[in-house]
C-alpha cells in the first residue's frame, strides 16, 4: 500500500513539523518510498495549503495541514485505547486496525471517543494524545539503553512497529513497568533487565526502541 497525503502530513508532524523545517529525506525515510514521489507529493501538498514547502530545505504544516495532522493522530491513539481497553486487542493489532480507522473517522466520533474513555492522555503504547491546539502533556525519557545499570526507572513508551510490539509483549513489556538493567552484553550485546522483580532478556535493538522516563539523577 503506498502512503497516502494523510500519511505524509502525519509523519511530517511526528517529524516535528509544528515549528521546523523537515528535509524530504527524513520523510522518504519514515514512510519508505523513493526520495522523487516525495517531492511530488510535497508540491501538490503544497498547491493545496497544507504546507509551506522550500525546495532543498524543507517543509513545515500549516495551520490547516496541522489542523488536519492533529486530528489524523488522535484519532488513531484513542482509537488504540478503544480496542486494548473494550475488545481485547494486542499492542500490534491495536496500532495495526487504528492506522485503517483514523482515515475515515470523522471528528464528531473522535470527540464522542475521546468522551468515551475518559480522554486518555497517552496511546497504549505510551505515545501522547495531542489536544486539538496541538498541547501534548510530555515527560523527559531516554532510551533504555542509554539507562546506566544498576538505576531504576519506568518503561513509558515503545515505537510502534508490528514486529517489534510483538517481541516486546512476548517479552513482557509494559506502559509503566519499573526496569533496571542488571547487566549489558559486551559490543551491544543482550540485556539482562528486572522487570518489576521478573530477569527478562532483550536484544539491545530493541532496547534503542524503549523510552524510559528521564529522572534526575540519570
Ligand atoms: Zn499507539
Amino acid at each position: 500500500m503506498t502512503p497516502n497525503k494523510e500519511d505524509y502530513l502525519k509523519a511530517i508532524y511526528k517529524l516535528g513539523g509544528l515549528e521546523a523545517l523537515v528535509s524530504n529525506k527524513q520523510i522518504a525515510e519514515v514512510l519508505q518510498v523513493a526520495p522523487a514521489s516525495v517531492t511530488e507529493m510535497l508540491q501538490k501538498m503544497k498547491r493545496e495549503g497544507l504546507i509551506h514547502y522550500e525546495p532543498y530545505k524543507g517543509s513545515r504544516l500549516t495551520d490547516g495541514g496541522m489542523h488536519t495532522a492533529i486530528s489524523l493522530v488522535r484519532g488513531h491513539r484513542l482509537w488504540e485505547v478503544f480496542l486494548m481497553r473494550h475488545l481485547g486487542y494486542s499492542w500490534s493489532e491495536a496500532h495495526e486496525d487504528a492506522e485503517l480507522l483514523e482515515h475515515i473517522t470523522p471528528s464528531r466520533l473522535t470527540t464522542r471517543l475521546d468522551q468515551f474513555l475518559n480522554y486518555p492522555s497517552y496511546c497504549p503504547h505510551g505515545s501522547a494524545i495531542p489536544h486539538m491546539d496541538g498541547q501534548i502533556d510530555c515527560i523527559p525519557m531516554l532510551p533504555l539503553n542509554l539507562l546506566p545499570v544498576g538505576i531504576t526507572s519506568h518503561i513509558r513508551r515503545v515505537n510502534e512497529e508490528k514486529e517489534l510490539l510483538d517481541y516486546l509483549q512476548e517479552s513482557g513489556i509494559a506502559i509503566g513497568c519499573p526496569v533496571c538493567i542488571i547487566a549489558a552484553g559486551a559490543y551491544e550485546g543482550p540485556l539482562t533487565l528486572d522487570l518489576d522483580g521478573k530477569k527478562v532478556q532483550i536484544s539491545y535493538k530493541a532496547a534503542c526502541q524503549i523510552y524510559v522516563e528521564h529522572n534526575q539523577g540519570i
